[in-house]
């Protein structure tokens, strides 16, 4: 007998499978979460003009499937730090982020929001990572337009790459546990 006429011998394992339908899972979940992200607008300065500008028409976030701000964390996925934040804020801003439900993301739009921008100064806090963990960051005084697009089509292809589980675990998503794990031990 020659060796082309021997059937190789399939060997399915039950955890592989498993792993095959949760990937699958994962990725229609993924695809799914990325084209409806609810926004939380926390805009607190100059920076919420330009946001208005990138919900308006001409340059139209809805075409990303983000055109809905929500008013309550509850109902809110995506919180977008739109200005500045002082230390007064600080808290309330944890607060909002703690009542928005898992899966969530945060993006800081513009410098204030991402590192304190010039507001060098003891009454601003330096950045919003220092409270809760940020996905991306925009740069720019303001930023333009076109440069949240790009934020967000970077957010999400985050979105798309994580792992998405059909059953709510209570467990933050990756990127936000990582994040949380590295300002817990402080770098
Ligand atoms: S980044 Fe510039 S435009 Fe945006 S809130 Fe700060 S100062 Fe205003």
């Amino acid at each position: 007998m020659a060796d082309t006429d021997i059937a190789p011998i399939m060997v399915t394992r039950r955890e592989e499978a498993t792993g095959f339908f949760q990937k699958l899972v994962s990725k229609g979940l993924g695809w799914a979460r990325k084209y409806s992200l609810f926004t939380y607008p926390y805009a607190t300065a100059c920076c919420g003009m330009e946001y208005m500008s990138v919900a308006a028409s001409r340059h139209d976030i809805s075409r990303f499937g983000a055109e809905f701000p929500r008013f309550s964390p509850r109902q809110a996925d995506l919180l977008m730090v739109v200005g500045t934040i002082n230390l007064k804020q600080a808290p309330i801003l944890k607060r909002v982020y703690e009542q928005m439900t898992e899966p969530k993301w945060v993006v800081a739009f513009g410098v204030c929001a991402s590192s304190g921008g010039f507001y060098d100064n003891y009454a601003v806090l330096q950045g919003i990572d220092r409270i809760i963990p940020v996905d991306v960051y925009i740069p720019g005084c303001p930023p333009r337009p076109e440069q949240v697009l790009d934020g967000l089509m970077l957010l999400q292809e985050k979105i798309g790459n994580q792992v998405h589980r059909l059953r709510d675990t209570g467990q933050p998503n990756q990127t936000a546990s990582d994040h949380a794990r590295m300002l817990s031990a402080g770098k």
